[in-house]
C-alpha cells in the first residue's frame, strides 16, 4: 500500500484537497483525504510528492491513431470539404496504416497524461497495439457508405471483424457510422440497430457545408460526392438539422458521442442535453480543418455535456489535451476552469462507457493517476490546469 502526500490533490468529485493524501493498493484508489490518518493495519509507505498536484489520467474523448502517420501531412485549410479531399488523395496514395507512428502517438499521448481514449478506425490497424498500451478506452469501428447498397451486409461483415479480434477486458469495441454526409439513411438505420447498448460516436455538425448538405444537398459536400462517383438520386436531403437528422434514424440517445457540434445551434444543443447524450469538441482540429470556431460558452450554457479530444494528427500539431484545454480556455473564458477539467475527465469517462474505473479519484476506481509540477505562487490550481501544462511537468504514478 502506498501513501502519496502532495500539495494539491484533484479528485474532480469535489473541490481541490490542498495538502492531501492518494493512498492506493494494488493499482485501486483506497482513499482520498486532506488528513494523514493511518489505515488501522497493513504495509503503508509513504511518498512525499512535494509541490505537485495529483490528478485523475485524462480522457482523450476523440482521435483517429491510425492517422498518425500524416501528422503534418495535410496542410490547413478554410474549407472542410477541401480538406478532407486532400487527406483522401494523400490516404490513398499509402498501403495501410504503418505501425511505427501509431506506437509513437500512443506513447505521446500517455505521456501527456491521457488513460482513455475514444479512437475511430476504418481498418482496425489499432486494435492489436491499443490492446498492448497502457491506454483504455472505446475502439469505434466507423463505417462510411453514402451509396451502400446492401447496408445490412457492411453491417455483419463489420461485426464479424470485430469479433474476431483478441479480447481485453478495457477495451469497448463497437461500430460507428462516420457522418450525415457519408453515411445513407439506410446504413445508419442498420448500425443504430446493431450496436446495443454501446457508445455512439458520430461527426455532426462540424462544418458549415455540412448544414447546408442536409438542408438543401447542395454545397461543397455534394460536390465532393459527385466527384467521388457516390453520389445517390434517391438521397433526399431531411432539410433540418443534423440532431434532428440523427433522432429520425434512432440515434438520439444519452449513448451518443455527438462529435464537433461546431455549427450546433441552440435548439440542437438543448436536444443534446434533454437526452443526456454528449457534444465532444476538438477546437484546435477545427481551426486546422476549417470547420469553424465551435461556440464552446454556449455548448455548456446550454447545459449538454460536454467531452474534450484532440482528434487526429492530420488536424492537430500534437495529443497533448492540456493544450486542447488551453486553447477552449481561451475560447471559453468565462466557463469556470473546474467544469473545463470535469470535461477532460469525468465527463469523457462517462460517455466511453468508463465512469467506473476512470475519471475521479474516489475509493474503489483505478489508480490511473498522473503528478503535474505546480510552479511556486500558483494560488488557483484548476485556472493553472487550464492554461496549457508542457509534458515535462507530468508524471505517471504507478
Ligand atoms: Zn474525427
Amino acid at each position: 500500500m502506498i501513501r502519496y502526500r502532495a500539495a494539491w490533490i484533484l479528485p474532480i468529485v469535489s473541490a481541490p484537497v490542498r495538502t492531501g493524501f492518494v493512498t492506493v493498493d494494488d493499482g485501486r484508489i483506497v482513499a482520498v483525504s486532506d488528513r494523514a490518518a493511518l489505515p488501522p493495519s497493513g504495509n503503508l509507505e509513504t511518498i512525499d510528492l512535494g509541490n505537485v498536484v495529483i490528478l485523475p489520467g485524462l480522457v482523450n474523448a476523440h482521435t483517429h491513431l491510425e492517422l498518425s502517420w500524416m501528422r503534418g501531412r495535410v496542410p490547413p485549410s478554410n474549407s472542410m470539404p477541401a480538406w478532407a479531399a486532400s487527406l483522401m488523395a494523400l490516404r490513398a496514395e499509402q498501403q495501410g496504416e504503418p505501425r511505427a507512428p501509431i506506437e509513437s502517438a500512443i506513447s505521446e499521448a500517455h505521456g501527456f497524461g491521457t488513460a482513455v481514449v475514444g479512437d475511430v478506425t476504418n481498418t482496425l490497424a489499432v486494435d492489436q497495439l491499443l490492446r498492448e498500451s497502457p491506454l483504455a478506452g472505446a475502439m469505434f469501428y466507423e463505417l462510411l457508405g453514402f451509396d451502400a447498397k446492401e447496408p445490412q451486409q457492411v453491417v455483419g461483415s463489420a461485426l464479424a471483424r470485430l469479433n474476431a479480434l483478441a479480447d481485453r477486458r478495457e477495451w469497448i469495441r463497437t461500430i460507428v457510422p462516420h457522418a450525415p454526409y457519408s453515411v445513407s439513411p439506410d446504413l445508419f438505420r442498420a448500425i443504430a440497430k446493431a450496436a446495443g447498448d454501446r457508445p455512439m460516436s458520430i461527426h455532426i455538425g462540424e462544418s458549415p457545408d455540412e448544414m447546408e448538405f442536409l438542408r438543401d444537398a447542395t454545397g461543397a459536400w455534394r460536390e465532393l460526392l459527385e466527384q467521388l462517383g457516390v453520389w445517390s438520386d434517391r438521397w433526399e436531403p431531411p432539410g433540418c438539422g443534423p440532431v434532428e437528422y440523427l433522432d429520425r434514424m434512432g440515434l438520439l440517445n444519452e449513448r451518443l458521442l455527438a462529435v464537433h457540434g461546431t455549427q450546433l445551434p441552440d435548439g440542437e444543443l438543448v436536444r443534446l442535453a434533454s437526452v443526456g447524450a454528449t457534444l465532444v469538441t476538438c477546437p484546435r482540429s477545427n481551426r486546422w480543418t476549417g470547420a469553424g470556431t465551435p461556440p464552446i460558452e454556449r455548448f455548456y450554457a446550454s447545459g449538454v455535456r460536454v467531452a474534450i479530444g484532440t482528434d487526429s494528427l492530420a488536424s492537430v500539431e500534437d495529443l497533448n489535451l492540456f493544450q486542447e484545454l488551453g486553447y477552449v480556455r481561451r475560447l471559453a473564458p468565462h466557463v469556470p476552469a473546474r467544469q473545463l477539467l470535469e470535461s477532460a475527465t469525468v465527463h469523457g469517462a462517462a460517455a466511453l462507457g468508463f465512469q467506473h474505473e476512470f475519471g475521479t479519484i474516489e475509493p474503489g476506481k483505478r489508480a490511473a493517476l498522473i503528478a503535474l509540477r505546480i510552479p511556486p505562487g500558483v494560488e488557483d490550481v484548476e485556472e493553472y490546469l487550464v492554461s496549457g501544462i508542457e509534458p515535462e511537468a507530468i508524471t505517471w504514478l504507478d
